[in-house]
């Protein structure tokens, strides 16, 4: 969830996201709710209020996550981490499928794809709306490669 972040810090965690959810990737042009700040860490677990600790999310992906720091992975039944946008690199735990599926290709992806519900039906059609437009995916710059920390 989005505990209080002050607005300078919110600023550069959506500049350093380039404005898309670091979940699901979808740009904030492209939903009717607006993107928050999500502690990776929750604050209930002593996550810090920091840029280290911070993602920029969806609303979905956001109360989706909730506070959650792990899952279980549905193939193994095994309980995982979640997937971390400042540690872990997208493409190394998800997939997107041509129908604009994510899947997830790690333990760590499988439990975070279904957790925070990724394939909703609505969200599925709206991003295959914007492959037609090549407006989705968004090419993964360097917020999302080892430099993000
Ligand atoms: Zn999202």
């Amino acid at each position: 969830m989005s505990e209080y972040v002050p607005a300078r810090l919110r600023r550069e965690i959506r500049q350093r996201a380039n404005q898309h959810c670091e979940y699901c990737l979808i740009h904030e042009d492209d939903v009717l709710l607006p993107h928050e700040p999500n502690h990776i860490i929750a604050m209930k677990h002593d996550g810090a209020t920091s840029e280290a600790n911070l993602a920029w999310t969806c609303f979905l992906c956001n109360r989706a996550k909730g506070s959650d720091i792990a899952s279980v992975d549905p193939l193994s039944c095994e309980i995982v981490r979640l997937f971390s946008p400042r540690t872990d690199r997208w493409d190394e735990h998800f997939q997107l499928q041509p129908d604009a599926k994510i899947v997830g290709t790690t333990p760590i992806g499988r439990a975070t794809t279904s957790l925070l519900k990724l394939n909703r039906k609505q969200q599925i059609e709206i991003r295959q709306t914007l492959t037609m437009a090549s407006l989705y995916p968004p090419r993964l710059g360097p917020a999302h490669s080892d430099q993000s920390s």
